[in-house]
């Protein structure tokens, strides 16, 4: 039996020095293109059932976050479902992975991938319900549709909610994490959601960047830019996808955005506010505090102890989604990080971090949504 390894395929990122033998398989991670940004990998090995294997990804020490391999371990999969976490450490620079597959194909990954056919069944799931709407505001570098979901019909008082997914495309756990939130909007009949239907118009985009979740790659889109530095100055050529969603949001108008991401280097799931925006608000800081304490009481990965330094008053960077969508629309706007590896508040050594986890997540950020809701109409 040859032994192969193979990326050629939606989301894949490797590329094989040498797989000669099943002990030293040579792999290397290819950067987002023009850029040097890596850490997002994604393949298949073939033919090596029943053999110790040693796979070397040799550039690991080039990553964009080295921190990440830090108490890493890498995702495997045999039936496409099922992600467990794999022997792996860092050795030098090389990030090695000890398995030992039991079938001819399994694949492995940075994180439980996201696929460009699962956002499509989901979408046309969603649209089966009545009240949801599907506008495609503008397409990608690439030329693929930006899918924006819209919940709910807009009325004179209703609040509007934005929920943004996969500016940085390696971050898988966002789109998981808004499809549980879309599970739980569209189905529940919680009294909580349903009057968050009524009370809320949501729009949501789970995938930001169609183009790099394609290609393979961590962070930017197909001519290597970082989406969430594009905010104050979107360019219709380098960055469209931000250009056309940006928008959008100007004829809606934002209350609460949310922009949903992973982090590499912290074992935690966290958000980042807008401490640094020029015209930060008591009214702001209250929500803020507010939807995390409530977050915090509604699920346990969701810590509020560790997280980034917060910057100054006045030196946020505008490019970033949420202090753009802050300091332009008064809104209470919000980064939600979560790990590749686990929670260290909520460790599950086995499955470390996983898909479950952040829907879990997604579906209790409702209920967050809910109080920061009934806050703002008192103040
Ligand atoms: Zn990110």
């Amino acid at each position: 039996m040859t032994l192969r390894v193979s990326s050629r395929f939606d989301g894949g990122n490797i590329e094989c020095l040498s797989c000669d033998r099943p002990g030293n398989i040579r792999l290397r991670i290819a950067p987002d293109r023009r850029t040097e940004y890596l850490q997002w990998f994604y393949f298949r090995l073939t033919g090596a059932r029943d053999q110790d294997c040693v796979l070397r990804i040799e550039n690991a020490g080039a990553a964009a976050f080295k921190a990440g391999w830090r108490d890493y371990r890498a995702v495997a999969s045999e039936n496409r479902k099922d992600w467990f976490r794999v022997e792996t450490a860092l050795e030098g620079d090389t990030l090695v992975i000890r398995h030992k597959p039991r079938t001819d194909g399994i694949y492995f990954a940075y994180f439980a991938p996201y696929s460009a056919e699962r956002h499509a069944d989901v979408v046309a799931d969603c649209l089966s319900y009545g009240n949801v709407r599907l506008a495609v505001p503008g397409t990608s570098v690439d030329g693929r549709d930006l899918d924006l979901l819209r919940i709910g019909e807009d009325g004179g008082t209703k609040r509007q909610i934005w929920i943004i997914a996969r500016q940085h495309p390696g971050e898988t756990m966002a789109e998981w994490f808004v499809e549980g939130l879309l599970q739980r909007l569209l189905t529940s009949d919680d009294n909580r959601v349903a009057e968050l239907r009524r009370r809320a118009v949501f729009h949501v985009v789970p995938n930001m960047n169609p183009d790099g979740s394609r290609r393979g790659h961590l962070r930017t889109n197909a001519v290597g830019t970082d989406l969430n530095r594009a905010w104050n100055a979107p360019d219709p050529v380098k960055s469209p996808e931000v250009h056309a969603v940006r928008s959008v949001m100007a004829e809606t108008g934002v209350d609460l955005f949310l922009d949903v991401h992973g982090d590499e280097g912290l074992p935690y799931v966290f958000l980042v506010g807008t401490l640094g925006i020029p015209s930060l608000s008591d009214a702001q800081q209250a929500w803020f505090t507010c939807f995390s304490d409530s977050l915090k009481a509604a699920n346990p990965d969701f810590q509020s102890e560790y997280g980034y330094p917060a910057p100054k008053k006045g030196n946020a960077n505008l490019g970033i989604a949420n202090n753009w969508v802050a300091e332009t629309f008064g809104a209470l706007a919000m980064t939600l990080e979560q790990p590749f590896k686990d929670a260290a508040n909520n460790p599950e050594p086995d499955q470390g971090y996983s898909p479950a986890r952040a829907q879990a997540l997604g579906a209790a950020s409702l209920d967050a949504m809910a109080d920061v809701l009934d806050l703002m109409d008192k103040s």
